[in-house]
């Protein structure tokens, strides 16, 4: 196979009807029709073999994952995905591969209605990027850094299952097939993010862990965060792990793709009805604090201090 016979089976598997886009894969670039009144909203993720999943994922998971994590940031932001572009590095052309990719990845852009209007496609160590585009409503996406002291630190799903699965796979030991499930595909958060957009103050996906995200989330503001370690959510899948071990799988383990945010008190009768009628479940885990810092209590309110706080890359690497 060339790149063109690549080219051509990815556009081949991927097509769809789609009024909006005049045009899509072949040409040098793709042409969108934004809807009226909307801002445009984009973000781009990569996910490197060996780095952000073990080498020898299959290749469905590793397509709906890529995906899974760009669509998390666009809830993040309570914005609605609508189009994609694809860049593949692959060390061979394997249409098998690709195929099975395209199937993972396809699932959930149907799932959402998310068209591919084009990409790119290279030789080398297997990498894949994504990028987003879709739209927001005037002034209505959610940013980081826009959090008030007093309001409440909520989270969506449960958090920590991902980085266990991934932790056993590493000592070679099996998963349970749900937690395998969180780590190779992670549920984008969108129509809680489109929710929120009406309640929340700031907002952030959990991407490489509640602690390292909360601080992100908290960056610019001045503020801190007080959080209770007994209201972090969690699987019955980790119940039986002791409790420092689980708070350090929930706090630092990442790839949860769920959301943390903030809401005023003011909100509150707001979120207990949005948490009513949520398809996944939300849970008020702390709130935010004048003072800057995160500080975590367990439930006889002592502070737990935390060795590790999240994944950072380079962070071993020379200031020089
Ligand atoms: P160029 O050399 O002009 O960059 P390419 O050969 O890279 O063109 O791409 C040709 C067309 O195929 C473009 O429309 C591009 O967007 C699309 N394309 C290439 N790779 C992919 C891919 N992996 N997924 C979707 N579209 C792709
Ligand atoms: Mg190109």
């Amino acid at each position: 196979m060339t790149e063109n016979d690549l080219i051509s089976l990815v556009a081949r598997l991927t097509s769809r009807p789609a009024s909006d886009v005049l045009l899509g894969i072949g040409d040098d670039a793709a042409v969108v029709k934004m809807p009226a009144g909307k801002s445009l909203v984009t973000c781009t993720d990569t996910l490197v073999s060996g780095v952000h999943f073990p080498a020898g994922t299959p290749a469905r998971c590793v397509g709906f994952k890529s995906l899974a994590v760009n669509l998390s940031d666009m809830a993040a932001m309570a914005a609605q995905p609508r189009w994609i572009q694809l860049s593949l590095t692959l060390p061979a052309a394997d249409a098998v591969w690709v195929r099975e990719f395209i199937s993972g990845f396809m699932a959930l852009a149907d799932r959402f209605q998310l068209i591919l209007i084009g990409g790119d496609t290279c030789s080398g160590p297997l990498s894949i990027t994504v990028q987003l585009m879709g739209f927001a409503g005037k002034d209505r996406w959610l940013t980081r850094g826009s959090a008030n002291p007093g309001d409440l630190l909520v989270v969506s799903g449960e958090l920590g299952g991902a980085a266990f699965a991934l932790q056993q796979l590493e000592r070679g030991q099996r998963p349970h097939p749900d937690l395998l499930q969180r780590l190779h595909e992670p549920q984008p958060r969108l129509h809680l993010g489109q929710a929120l957009a009406a309640i929340a103050s700031s907002c952030i996906d959990i991407s490489d862990g509640l602690l390292l995200d909360l601080e992100r989330l908290l960056q610019g503001s001045g503020y801190g965060a007080s959080v209770q370690l007994e209201k972090l959510p969690s699987s019955a899948l980790l119940a039986e792990l002791p409790d420092t071990e689980r708070w350090r799988l929930q706090l630092s383990g990442g790839d949860d793709y769920e959301l943390c945010f903030s809401v005023p008190p003011s909100q509150r009768r707001s979120l207990q009805e949005l948490a009513g009628s949520s398809d996944v479940a939300v849970n008020i885990i702390g709130e935010v604090t004048a003072s800057a810092g995160i500080c975590c209590y367990d439930v006889n309110g002592a502070v737990i201090q935390l060795q590790r706080a999240g994944f950072q890359h380079f962070e071993h690497s020379d200031e020089s």
